[in-house]
């Protein structure tokens, strides 16, 4: 019993001799806002899609450097990495931003409105920070600054990682991730453990959400060919009629939430997004195309949903005397929040916040690359409000939309609690 007490002594001894930099945290963070809302306002004029950041990562890697970083560029085709060495030995923790815009058209009337153009898989569209993503460039600059205002005293030092392409590279022949790049590229391996946000439109500047495991969900893609027997459309039982195998399909997919997912335990979604095939009144086709979208919470779950598509899909079309060809893609997994980790962070997000303002959030069925850094390493994830006080969040646009909107009072809650969990961190490690 003796050996186990001391450990847990020390560790609550160094914890509150940590939360002595919190006033100094707060005293920056107050010092930086007004920079944060304005380097967001440039970022959010000057948006750039996934892996063109160029204009975005020469600012960040500049700002990094006046602070007297060690800075790394290119890293993953456009991201930038800074490590702030503390004064004295510890932990590396790690804080990641991202910083891609989206082929989207901004309606809002802002004297920041962003004023980019570009081509997209062919098509002139209008670019946009339309999830936010400027604003986590922006909070994550105001933390260096804060941090590295107070690094004789951190104990441990601070990698931040600014990485490109969140939402995802899909061009023909080329699908590709800017966290999963980053660590094929190796920036999590002296990590110990990492931390990160995401603006959310939904939720009331001035407050933070989080979840204790899975809390984005893992999105995979589906994409289905039922091959079947031509024939004339007045004669069916020549045929071995794909659309009808396709129908009986999609419906089977229906009971894999219905009958073979806990729902008590987690959501999941199946949705089959497109159906092709077939060209005239009177021709039952060869052949049916399905592509749609899978939405799975945790590595178990993602495994059986996946196992009932194809075992559904193939028994289904079998008994049709088609055949079918089912692939699924997996592209990011689920967000996991480390549930040690987690319950070691809610005091610091408690500190910052204010006991009133930490929110357990519902699962989110939208994903976010973040899980390619927690496999690797211990990570948590968390929602920081962007919505004006008092509105609906069921009325406010959603990200990814040309109204979507960013209240800005609550970024100083975002350098706060991201300072707070990495000397938190540091005092715990001790
Ligand atoms: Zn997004
Ligand atoms: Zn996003």
């Amino acid at each position: 019993m003796k050996k186990l007490l001391f450990p847990l002594l020390f560790l609550s001894a160094s914890s509150f001799a940590q939360s002595q930099l919190r006033p100094q945290i707060d005293q920056g963070a107050d010092a930086i806002e007004s920079k944060v809302i304005e380097w967001r306002r440039d970022f959010h004029q000057h948006p750039e899609l996934g892996n063109k950041e160029f204009r975005t990562a020469k600012i960040v890697a500049d700002h990094l450097r006046s602070l007297g970083m060690e800075v790394t560029e290119q890293v993953a085709v456009t991201g930038v990495v800074g490590v702030l060495k503390g004064g004295k030995p510890g932990p590396m923790v790690a804080l990641r931003a991202d910083m891609d815009a989206l082929p989207v058209t901004e309606r809002n009337d802002l004297p920041f409105k962003s004023v980019n153009t570009a081509t997209y898989n062919g098509q002139e569209t209008g670019v946009m920070h339309a999830c936010g993503h400027d604003s986590h460039v922006a909070i994550l600059m105001g933390v260096a600054e804060v941090l590295a205002g107070m690094k004789d005293q951190l104990e441990g030092s601070v990698k931040f990682i600014f990485q490109p392409a969140e939402e995802g590279i899909y061009e023909p022949g080329v699908t590709s991730f800017g966290a999963k790049q980053m660590v094929e590229e190796g920036v999590m391996k002296d990590v110990d453990a990492i931390f990160g946000l995401h603006i959310w439109a939904q939720l009331e500047a001035g407050k933070v959400g989080y979840r204790s495991g899975p809390f984005l969900a893992a999105v995979d893609n589906l994409d289905v060919t039922i091959t079947g027997t031509q024939a004339h459309g007045a004669s069916p039982w020549s045929s071995v009629d794909p659309i009808v195998t396709a129908s009986q399909a999609i419906m089977g997919l229906q009971t894999i939430l219905s009958r073979s997912v806990n729902i008590t335990q987690n959501p999941a979604v199946v949705t089959v997004g497109a159906i092709h095939g077939g060209i005239r009144h009177n021709i039952i086709p060869e052949k049916v195309e399905l592509i749609g979208t899978i939405r799975t919470f945790g590595d178990e779950q993602q495994a059986l949903v996946h196992r009932r598509i194809t075992e559904i899909i193939t028994n289904i079309a079998e008994s049709a005397g088609a055949k079918a060809d089912v692939n699924i893609g997996k592209l990011y997994p689920s967000t996991v929040n480390d549930p040690d980790l987690t319950s070691k962070a809610i005091p610091s997000m408690v500190a910052a916040a204010g006991e009133g303002n930490v929110v357990v959030m519902d699962p989110v069925t939208g994903a976010e690359d973040f899980s390619f850094f927690q496999r690797e390493k211990p990570g948590f994830f968390i929602m920081l409000g962007g919505m004006k006080q008092g509105l609906d969040p069921a009325k406010v646009p959603s990200h990814h939309t040309p109204d979507f909107h960013i209240e800005e009072d609550g970024f100083k809650l975002g350098v706060r609690t991201l300072s707070y969990f990495v000397v938190d961190y540091m005092g715990m490690k001790k």
